[in-house]
């Protein structure tokens, strides 16, 4: 068959661009500088794939598509598209009118594995309309199969013969398909689409099978056998596809609000790394199935993608409720997983929609769901985020911001402060923690809670988070070089930088070229991460303390350890939450659980910090449970390195026989 595409935009440059990409491809390339040129070739042409930019004078990418849809439903769209234009673009994504988009600028692998896929998708429209055409053309009875015997097509009179004597042409059903019991074929003549549990005779497996309606008018079905991946073989767990139709079908039926909800587990990247394909699709099976059980009452779940859920149920409701069933539904995931002998941690990034505002066909309300689920990480601490409309201009001004990263590097927006800590009782600076800064060039200071979760989720970590060890260390080097006071120098270090294989071998590459001890470097690892999966956190903690340097869980309390594991974990520093820190002397619990975290790490033989030690109270609490060391605005804030620079020449920075005065040190 021969592969025609047409490229359309209104700069020739593009065009070129595009036809030079395709130029070695097994594709017959023709342009058309306008919409309405391309509406004018696919008059004359037959095209199996229109590729076109959104932004064009007279008539947009979208428009075109729209057209071409009503008059060539056949043929595939791809928009070319700009983020500020994504709005339109999500629009006839919706509609069906388009198949993709990519965002320019495109890369040309991406540009042909996109053309292949719609090449494929022009294939099977083509297959889909043989068969209604079959079908239709056809009185007498008729059962159709796939070329991989996935898929049977019925017509009417072929499910009414079967319904009422079990065979066609002297042919028994069982023959037809042996998947399928007599009483199931009801199924099939009831219209409903309904997913079966069904038991394949030829080799005893169970198989599920999905009967969905191809016409209403002309009654024709088709009984599609899923694969077992897809729905990873649970039987009430709904494939994407049925998802959609249940939705749908929900939606057309009544005029009661329905709410999407789009689950998606946070960092499943990194079980497949450490489990293994196969083990992963194990546990994405377990989460299935806790989901499927604490799922409010008259819910449908099903499998999005790999790692994404979805589920709907009709009715309106407030965030605190939607919240709510969310946490019913959460609540196994709020202990560890026992899974293949490990423990995980499984959380999810999860956002909703609601009919009608938020969309009214099924698509778009689970598109929609998608998008806010993808917010909800990007904030960091909100877990659970409505969509918005103005969700898509978010995302513009996030993408721009974005994009603004990727320069901070070269155009050497990057700093560091240090914030001391403070040993306890004799007020000397035992450490500083490197905090990273980001002076944006027209946004002025950026917050790392604002930009670290954002190069997490781009793959900047890892440069930044490099360039963050080197300019410290070099740093340490020049304050050991003016022998200034000892102290051990803390850098933050992400989940994703832990993943990274070749870390080990920098960290250690640094300490020896700027000749440092290792023990005055210490790296704090969130608790958050290091509870994902133990076993892995061991293996890695435990290759990181061979270096030499030393380790410290941060966030410590917010996370979901067991602390049995604690003593298990080769790490020499507990950072308490600054939470905590924060009720302390407001309320009895985190006075206990402080005092707790302090003895037991004691016991262990593990120092204890207090994060964000604002007042005097704090600090008076904290030094009598004996807390080790003191960070936070009450001794100074992060300051630049010069800045700390003064402070270590100026210990102690509090002197404790006056301490039940108001001696707060002021930084300077
Ligand atoms: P963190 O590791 O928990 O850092 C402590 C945060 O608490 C810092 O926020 C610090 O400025 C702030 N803080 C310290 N004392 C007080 C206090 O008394 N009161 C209050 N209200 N806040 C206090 P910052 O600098 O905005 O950093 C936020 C987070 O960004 C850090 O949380 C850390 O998770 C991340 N981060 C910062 N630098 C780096 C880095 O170089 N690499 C990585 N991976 N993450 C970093
Ligand atoms: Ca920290
Ligand atoms: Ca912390």
């Amino acid at each position: 068959m021969l592969k025609r595409i047409l490229l359309v935009d209104d700069e020739a440059a593009m065009l070129t661009a595009l036809q030079r990409a395709l130029r070695s491809s097994e594709y017959e390339v023709m342009v058309a500088s306008s919409g309405q040129e391309a509406l004018d070739i696919l008059t004359v042409s037959e095209i199996q794939v229109v590729v076109s930019d959104v932004r064009m004078p007279e008539m947009t990418g979208d428009e075109l598509m729209t057209q071409i849809k009503n008059l060539y439903p056949d043929v595939v769209g791809i928009l070319l598209t700009g983020y500020a234009e994504l709005n339109a673009v999500i629009r006839v994504l919706n509609n069906g009118a388009v198949f993709r988009f990519l965002e320019k600028p495109w890369e040309q692998a991406a540009l042909i594995d996109c053309l292949q896929d719609a090449v494929v998708h022009w294939q099977e429209r083509q297959q889909v309309n043989d068969q209604h055409t079959y079908l239709e053309n056809h009185t007498h009875a008729l059962l159709e199969t796939d070329a991989d015997n996935r898929t049977i097509y019925a017509n009417q009179k072929a499910c009414e013969l079967l319904q009422l004597s079990g065979e066609i042409d002297g042919v028994a059903v069982t023959e037809l398909l042996p998947m399928l019991r007599p009483e199931q074929l009801q199924y099939l003549c009831s219209g409903e689409a309904r997913q079966l549990e069904v038991q394949d005779r030829a080799n005893e497996q169970m198989l599920r099978v999905s009967v969905r309606e191809l016409h209403s008018q002309r009654r024709m079905f088709s009984i599609e056998q899923l694969y077992e991946q897809d729905t990873l073989a649970i039987p009430e767990l709904l494939s994407r596809q049925e998802l959609l139709y249940q939705l749908d079908r929900l939606l057309r039926s009544s005029d009661i609000p329905v709410t999407a909800i789009y689950l998606d587990i946070n960092g499943f990247r990194r079980f497949n790394d450490s489990l293994g394909y196969q083990q992963a699709d194990q546990l994405l099976a377990l989460v299935a199935d806790k989901l499927l059980k604490g799922r409010p009452e008259s819910a449908c779940l099903g499998r999005m993608s790999g790692d994404e859920f979805a589920l709907f149920l009709a009715g309106e409701f407030s965030m605190a409720q939607v919240c709510e069933q969310l946490e019913r539904m959460l609540e196994p995931f709020s202990n560890l997983i026992d899974f293949a002998g490990r423990e995980l941690h499984v959380a999810f990034r999860v956002g909703y929609a609601q009919s009608p505002d938020d969309g009214t066909d099924a698509g778009e309300l689970l598109r929609n769901a998608q998008v806010s689920a993808n917010t909800a990480s990007r904030g960091g601490r909100r877990n659970v985020v409505r969509y918005q409309n103005q969700m898509n201009a978010n995302d513009s001004e996030f993408v721009s911001l974005q994009s603004d990263l990727y320069r901070s590097l070269e155009r050497d927006q990057l700093f560091v402060l240090y914030q001391p800590k403070v040993s306890m009782p004799d007020g000397r600076i035992a450490g500083a923690e490197a905090l990273l800064r980001w002076e944006h060039g027209t946004k002025g200071i950026i917050s790392p809670a604002v930009f670290i979760p954002m190069a997490e989720e781009n793959g900047l970590i890892e440069p930044i988070g490099d360039w963050v060890l080197a300019a410290t260390s070099a740093q340490k080097r020049i304050w050991e070089a003016q022998q200034l006071p000892d102290f051990v120098l803390s850098v933050n270090l992400s989940g994703r930088q832990l993943e990274d294989d070749g870390l080990l071998q920098r960290v250690s590459d640094l300490i020896q070229q700027n000749s440092l001890h290792a023990s005055q470097i210490e790296l704090e690892i969130t608790e958050t991460f290091l509870m994902q999966d133990i076993s892995h956190s061991l293996e890695l903690l435990r290759a990181l303390k061979a270096l030499g340097v030393r380790l410290a869980i941060d966030d410590f309390g917010t996370g979901y350890s067991s602390l049995n594991y604690l003593n298990q974990l080769p790490v020499d520093t507990l950072k308490i939450d600054r939470s905590f820190v924060m009720n302390l002397g407001i309320n009895r619990e985190a006075f206990e659980l402080v005092k707790k975290i302090i003895h037991m790490s004691h016991d262990m033989g593990k120092q204890v910090v207090a994060e964000g030690v604002e007042t005097r109270e704090q600090l008076d609490i904290l030094t009598d449970l004996k807390c080790d060391e003191i960070q936070g605005f009450f001794f100074s804030p992060p300051v630049s390195a010069d800045n700390f620079r003064e402070l270590l020449e100026n210990q102690p920075l509090i002197s404790l026989e006056t301490s039940s005065q108001q001696d707060i040190w002021v930084p300077a």
